[in-house]
């Protein structure tokens, strides 16, 4: 490789772990290869953007004002999820939390910075992807969703996924792998950097942001699920 574009390489590798937060590199650092993304191959999609969108149109209309669970008691606003409709990857959280759900939006505290820092160094803009939640409205004090209303909201982040289509499908922490997976009492350790099948769709579990802030050594696990999605797509 020419020493210039090597240079550039390791740079891009060096700016992407400081801005995941490292201080530190491991012994061994595998320099990022470029990722082409939108050039590559494309399933043929089963619906045209314009179709896309006003299918997911429907389907807030029809989550509406929702009270077909007990999370609708105390949540501030529903939070249905956002991104391109014609995504090739679909980032697919827990719940909303305090921030998702005052403003409406998912991932946008401080677990979303990261997993934003994430999207763009896979060489994704935040608008370029979709992402959503298993469950659509805020769990009291941000404790797990349970079993009922997992149950509950489910059918929507599946027609999300379906009416989106997407190419792969990169699944955040436990809870969100456990509901799209159809496992339960599964270490995310156990499971984590591998694929997975989601009706036809390649699904790779990978920590939830919130577990990164607490746990940054683990960032460079989730660097490598990437690199495996990355790979993915480039087919
Ligand atoms: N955690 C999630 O799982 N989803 C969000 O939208 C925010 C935090």
């Amino acid at each position: 490789m020419h020493r210039d574009a090597l240079i550039e390489d390791l740079k891009g590798a060096l700016e992407f772990f400081q801005a995941l937060g490292f201080e530190t590199l491991p012994a061994q650092m595998a320099v990022r290869k470029k990722m082409k993304g939108p050039s590559v191959r494309r399933r043929p999609a089963k619906l045209s953007i314009h179709e896309k969108e006003k299918a997911l149109e429907t389907l807030k209309e029809e989550i509406g004002d929702c009270r077909r669970c007990k999370l609708s008691k105390e949540r501030t606003n529903i939070v249905f999820g956002e991104g391109n409709p014609d995504t090739r990857i679909m980032f697919i959280g827990e719940a909303p939390g305090r921030e998702e759900d005052l403003q409406a939006r998912p991932f946008v505290g401080e677990a979303g910075i990261l997993l934003t820092r994430l999207i763009e160094k896979m060489g994704f803009e935040r608008e370029d992807v979709y992402i959503a939640n298993i469950v659509k409205c805020r769990p009291p004090m941000n404790r797990d969703p349970e079993k009922d209303e997992i149950q509950t909201c489910r059918f929507f982040v599946e027609r999300q996924i379906e009416i989106i289509n997407p190419e792969v499908i990169i699944s955040l922490g436990r809870i969100s792998a456990q509901a799209l997976i159809g496992v339960t009492g599964v270490k995310m350790t156990a499971i984590r950097g591998n694929f997975f099948d989601y009706k036809g769709i390649p699904l790779m579990p990978t920590f939830h942001p919130a577990y990164l802030l607490r746990n940054p050594r683990d960032k460079w696990l989730t660097w490598k699920d990437a690199q495996k999605v990355l790979e993915k797509l480039k087919g």
